[in-house]
């Protein structure tokens, strides 16, 4: 899908306090005492109230209107209720929002006093991340809530008036079984949310849980982490369970009833601008002034909370070239259901750039990992399952291009974005 260029912003706030260190968790967030949360609060406020000079000595455009908020982390429902609607306060001075405002919460970690200041704040949105429903899985990986914790917990919401509701879910914990499974996707279809979101496990460095499945260790039962195999099967009935359920795959991770999507989160995949305020967090702006190829500018805040918090680490920025930005257009776009139109990206790209993409794309349908009918490319579900193979051949196509002579620039922060923030 081409980029969706309109003159709103969604702004991402991250708040990287959470109550324990889930075992699989590689965000920056920790367990920090409440007295920092004072302080990181005024720092988003600084960051805000800033924002609109630091784009102008940018040169990118900032829209002032906003039509969606998404406060990731970390666990912001952990903030005082005082602090959320401090925070609250800052983004409607700072912005026009007309918005899908969402909030992420861990189940058993939502306070009365919250509930009624994230109502009073106008969210109508909220993530839940219960990862499972089966008690020992949540338990085992360090989560703190059990199944009726999450049930009595979306019952609240929906009494307050908060229907609109992700739940995440992670196959791969350890512990976990086909069986296993399939209680957790019945309880999700039964709960009745609108919108869910499946990750596999990932394992890398930056969790507990991954380096312990790197080193093969025991403490935080890397043992019992079902295999590749069977976390891929998961996945792949998650899409088919959900499906027959009405909650619709419609990008790799995500799912939704018709009209439920994330509008937040369709601005990542759609290229749509967006501002990252806080630890760890990403932007994506594009060039200010009339030019046939506008650059835009990708930014990513320091992952020290000290430093955050100090002010002393500049964010880092990378300017992508239109090349770099059709690249991405192919590996955001192709993670939708809807996939890539390749019209679309003639029109903004022109045929030239596109053309050696939509090779590969030809390519890649052959070894029946996309699905291609000549306008229109999108995954396969063996794609689906190995799409960070297909994205890179596309990184590869562009690359080419770049090495023909294209402006040379730092390469992108994409992979830096966070959190809720993550694709
Ligand atoms: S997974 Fe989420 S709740 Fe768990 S430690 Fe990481 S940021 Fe906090």
């Amino acid at each position: 899908m081409a980029g969706d260029h309109d003159n709103a912003l969604g702004l991402y706030i991250a708040v990287p306090f959470c109550r324990s260190k889930c075992t699989y968790c590689n965000f920056a967030s920790g367990v920090y005492p409440a007295g920092e949360h004072g302080r990181y609060v005024e720092r988003l406020m600084e960051d805000m109230a800033a924002a609109g000079a630091w784009a102008g000595r940018l040169g990118v455009d900032l829209p002032r209107r906003v039509d969606s908020v998404y406060l990731g982390g970390g666990t912001p429902s952990l903030l005082e209720p005082e602090l959320l609607k401090r925070l609250f306060g800052a983004i409607r001075a700072e912005f026009d929002v007309d918005a899908e405002i969402t909030v992420e919460c861990a189940p058993g970690q939502l306070p009365e006093a919250m509930l009624e200041a994230l109502v009073g704040a106008g969210v109508n949105r909220v993530s839940l991340g219960a990862q499972s429903f089966v008690d020992s899985e949540a338990r085992g990986s360090g989560r703190l809530h059990d199944r009726a914790t999450v049930e009595a917990d979306l019952r609240r919401l929906h009494g307050a008036g908060l229907a609109n509701v992700n739940v995440d879910l992670i196959a791969g914990l350890a512990g976990q079984t086909r069986a296993s499974w399939e209680e957790s996707l019945e309880a999700l279809i039964g709960s009745g949310v609108p919108h869910a979101s499946v990750y596999m496990l990932e394992v890398d460095e930056d969790s507990r849980l991954g380096r312990e499945l790197l080193a093969g260790g025991a403490r935080y039962r890397a043992g019992l982490v079902p295999s590749d195999e069977a976390i891929a099967e998961m996945y792949l009935r998650a899409i088919e369970r959900l499906g027959e359920a009405g909650v619709e795959q419609y990008e790799i991770s995500n799912f939704s009833r018709a009209g439920c999507e994330s509008r937040h989160n369709l601005r990542y995949w759609r290229r749509r601008p967006y501002l990252g305020v806080g630890l760890d967090a990403s932007s994506m702006l594009r060039e200010a002034g009339e030019t046939s190829e506008p650059y835009v500018l990708r930014s990513a805040a320091t992952a020290d909370l000290k430093a955050y918090l100090d002010g002393s680490e500049a964010p880092e920025t990378a300017w992508l070239s239109p090349a770099r930005q059709h690249e991405e257009a192919w590996f955001l776009g192709l993670r939708l259901n809807a996939g890539v139109n390749v019209a679309a990206l003639e029109a903004e790209f022109g045929r030239e750039r596109v053309e050696p993409a939509v090779q590969t794309a030809e390519r890649l349908a052959e070894d029946g990992l996309l699905d291609w009918d000549g306008g229109t490319a999108r995954l396969t579900a063996r794609g689906r399952l190995l799409s960070n193979e297909v994205f890179q051949e596309f990184l590869e196509a562009a690359g080419a291009q770049e090495d023909r002579g294209a402006s040379p620039e730092a390469a992108p922060a994409a992979g830096r974005l966070t959190h809720s923030q993550t694709m």
